[in-house]
């Protein structure tokens, strides 16, 4: 018999699955995939999108070709609801989509909704409403920009705002603010901290630390201090939590996000597998990176595939750290791993060149 799998969301580790597919085909199984949309953003190169070095075809993925190249059914729809007794997906169109095991991958969203009533507000996470919403008001920065949230993605995002800047030819006294409640980068490595921190200071970046965002209004950000910031345009990318729908499924959730096994099989209902950010993985000390979810997705297929013939299952083993290319806005980029930190010429060609050959695989 058939079985019918569902993959809802078009993120990293379900795009590396399809293609595991494409090479290895199971007649045994039925696919299909749900997202809003045909396409997937990239994230690695939204940085570079930001500064205007991509196009916006040139970060997304064609999640059509990619189905259709993998002998599996994609429908354009949002997920808004999981019952994971009756084992069915219920779609922001009213459509109800049945399974016989699902595998979710939709990432995550950023920033407090409360906070962000207003166009020039972006939330960066999900991506996909992002860049549409950046390629309308990239157009006009001069009213300030902030970006909250001082992790890797949010400085790369703040190099490349004031390159976009640089490049309108708006002069660097036009403020970028990073903007982080506690310090920023506290993830990544001493060196990569330091190095980071220098170039921001060199490509005017003003960084507020221990500063927490109470606000947004008439192109002011307030802050808990009292103080308040010029900022026409806000982008997020704090926050990071689970969609509403996902925490309030009934998975056995932390934080909201679904505790996996190491074979990415929910701890409370093995027939829904769980992968990239929007799970909970054993070992918590994983950062949530698209490296790790690109990884997940062929090991995902394998044992979505086993589970459905009763075969063993694999276990997902997460590296310990993987290399960072770190991009600076203009073309040019610096590489960590292990906490050693080396800036090259060639390092954006590099980047540029693993990047679009992931997009255009
Ligand atoms: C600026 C920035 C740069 C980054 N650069 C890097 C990098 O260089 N390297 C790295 O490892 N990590 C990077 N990251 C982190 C990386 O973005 C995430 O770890 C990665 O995107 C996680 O992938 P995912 O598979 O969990 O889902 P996502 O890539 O977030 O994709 C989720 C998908 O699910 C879809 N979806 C969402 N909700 C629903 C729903 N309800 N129903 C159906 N579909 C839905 C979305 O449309 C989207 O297509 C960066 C992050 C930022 C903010």
């Amino acid at each position: 018999m058939t079985a019918n799998l569902l993959l809802i969301g078009g993120g990293h580790a379900h795009v590396t699955a399809l293609r595991w597919l494409q090479k290895h085909p199971c007649p045994d199984v039925s696919i299909t995939l749900i997202n809003p949309r045909a396409y997937a953003v990239y994230s690695g190169m939204v940085p570079g999108f930001v500064a205007g070095h991509f196009s916006r075809s040139e970060v997304e993925i064609d999640l059509g070709r990619l189905c259709t190249d993998s002998g599996a059914d994609i429908i354009h729809d949002f997920i808004i609801d999981l019952d994971p007794i009756r084992k069915r997906a219920m779609g922001q169109s009213g459509k109800t989509y049945s399974y016989d095991l699902s595998s979710i991958d939709v990432g995550i969203v950023s920033a407090p909704l409360s906070m962000c009533d207003s166009k020039m507000d972006l939330t960066v996470k999900p991506m996909s409403p992002f860049v549409e919403a950046w390629a309308q008001v990239s157009e006009n920065l001069s009213g300030g920009v902030a970006i909250v949230g001082g992790g890797l993605g949010g400085v790369e995002l703040a190099f490349a705002v004031r390159h976009k800047m640089r490049s309108s030819g708006l002069p660097d006294r036009v403020p970028v603010s990073l903007v982080d409640q506690s310090t920023i980068l506290s993830a990544s490595s001493p060196s990569l901290r330091r190095t980071l921190r220098q170039r921001l200071n060199a490509a005017s970046v003003d960084i507020l630390e221990d500063t927490e965002v109470r606000g947004h209004h008439d192109g002011q950000l307030e802050l808990a201090s009292g103080r308040s910031l010029t900022a026409q345009l806000i982008l997020w990318t704090v926050g990071g939590r689970a969609h509403d729908w996902l925490a309030e499924s009934g998975l056995k959730a932390r934080n909201g996000f679904p505790v996996v096994t190491a074979s990415l099989q929910s701890i409370s209902h093995p027939d829904i597998f769980i992968a990239g950010d929007a799970a909970s993985l054993p070992d918590m000390r994983v950062p949530k990176a698209g490296v790790y979810a690109v990884r997940q997705g062929p090991i995902l297929m394998q044992n979505m595939i086993a589970k459905s013939q009763g075969a063993p299952l694999q276990d997902f083993t997460p590296q310990k750290d993987y290399l960072k290319l770190v991009s600076l806005g203009k073309r040019a980029a610096i590489a960590e791993k292990s906490g050693l930190t080396v800036q090259l010429p060639g390092l954006w060609g590099l980047k540029t060149w693993i990047d679009r050959c992931f997009v255009q695989d």
